[in-house]
């Protein structure tokens, strides 16, 4: 029996794991739920499942679900001591780190010093503090296992290669819901249109992160850290079906793909189950059916976050830890309609321009970083959105 802790397990992706739990209870058992808010889901989620833990992290809603009432048996505790607690208890297999944004740093953490295996959707704990958190796990000799479909992809086509025949990895993009869209179309653009990906569903900053391509650096940079490259072998491709989910070149100018239906049950699931395969009862793709996959280079001209990212990525040290959090505070400011669209980029990169990085941060800088861009970025939503 596998043993999982779930960090955000009423978000996109942690609903998607309990979906595979639930269909194969024979391998694996729930010992962990987390939540930030939604305390009904999770009350939901506990009665189904019955961890051994349950966490919530906002104070208010952790008083609305004790008033519910919590099953005796099960351990329940909030905020954030809670939530590190929870990603390192005894006798947990793998830890999904399914937070999203900064907040998923300390947790992965210290999933990593309890020697635990680290499942990671939360790409932001590798765009942020990537060059830390790999040094610990290598230290710890604890895995850290790709969640996000393209670096599943990635490592699914590099089973059985020798990373030394490795010449480029080859991320695939959507383009999002605003693909062909050029800078001058941007000015109208809402943020219904950006919620609406052609393929698929995600939680709300992700989505965002999706029309800007910021997702696709925080990607680029996730995969540099994740499989140990550098950033001059890492490109991006856009392939709007999203079959092809991401391609490894090899040095005999082999391309290996790994496809498959755009469902991210497939990457949660080869995740927690140690890489080994499961048979599912999904729909599968059908090769009787006409079907055309087309790849573009991006528009790096209209959508600026892409290589603004691969600039962020190649300074290293703090750089991407602001662009991580300036980008999260647009983001949200984008939601709440305090910002427009046309306003995302220019914050994260007036952030960047600010900040001045230290060069091999300790976890501390790393937070630090991180308060200082949140500051700065929530100055310039300011001043942008009071125009
Ligand atoms: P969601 O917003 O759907 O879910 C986030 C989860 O984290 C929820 O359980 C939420 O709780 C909890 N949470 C939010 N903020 C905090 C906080 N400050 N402290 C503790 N818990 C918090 O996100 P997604 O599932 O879409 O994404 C999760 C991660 O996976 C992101 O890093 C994303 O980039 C990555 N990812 C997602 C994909 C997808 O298909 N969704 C695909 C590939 C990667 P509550 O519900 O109570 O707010
Ligand atoms: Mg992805």
């Amino acid at each position: 029996m596998i043993k999982v802790a779930i960090l955000g397990s009423t978000g996109s992706i942690g609903t998607q794991a309990l979906e595979v739990i639930a269909a194969n209870p024979d391998i694996f058992k729930v010992q962990v739920l987390t939540a930030h808010a939604n305390h009904r889901l999770l009350r939901q989620q506990i009665e189904r499942f019955r961890p051994e833990m349950a966490v919530l992290t906002d104070e208010q809603a952790a008083y609305e679900l004790l008033k519910q009432g919590v099953p005796p048996e099960v351990r329940f505790c909030r905020g954030v001591a809670g939530l590190e607690l929870a990603a390192s208890m005894d006798e947990t297999d793998v830890v999904l780190n399914a937070l999203v944004g900064f907040a998923g740093l300390a947790p992965s953490v210290a999933c990593i010093n309890a020697g635990r295996t680290l499942a990671i959707a939360n790409k932001e704990t590798l765009v942020a503090a990537g060059a830390l958190v790999m040094e610990l796990a290598r230290k710890k000799q604890v895995a850290v296992v790709p969640v996000d479909s393209e670096h599943s992809a990635i490592a699914q086509c590099l089973a059985g290669e020798q990373p030394s025949a490795i010449s480029r990895l080859l991320l695939t993009a959507s383009g999002g819901p605003l693909r062909g869209k050029k800078t001058s179309d941007f000015a109208g653009v809402t943020l219904q249109q950006c919620l609406k990906h052609p393929n698929w569903e995600m939680g709300r900053k992700i989505t965002i992160d999706s029309a800007t391509l910021m997702n696709k650096g925080l990607e680029v940079i996730e995969a540099r850290w994740l499989f140990d490259i550098d950033y001059e072998r890492i490109d991006v491709v856009v392939h709007p079906q999203s079959i092809v989910h991401s391609m490894v070149e090899f040095c005999d100018g082999s391309v290996k793909a790994q496809m498959g239906l755009p469902d991210m049950k497939l990457p949660i699931q080869y995740a927690l189950n140690h890489a080994e395969r499961l048979p599912v009862a999904y729909t599968r793709m059908d090769f009787r059916q006409a079907l055309s996959l087309t790849f573009e280079p991006p528009d790096t001209d209209a959508f600026r976050a892409l290589p603004l990212a691969y600039a962020a990525g190649k300074q290293g040290g703090t750089y991407p830890c602001v662009m991580n959090a300036a980008n999260e505070v647009a983001v949200q400011a984008f939601l709440d309609g305090r910002i427009r669209f046309v306003d995302l980029v220019p914050i994260v990169e007036a952030a960047l321009t600010a900040h001045s990085g230290a060069a091999s941060p300790e976890l501390a800088e790393y937070i630090e970083a991180d308060a200082w861009a949140r500051l700065t970025a929530e100055e310039y939503v300011n001043r942008v959105g009071s125009k």
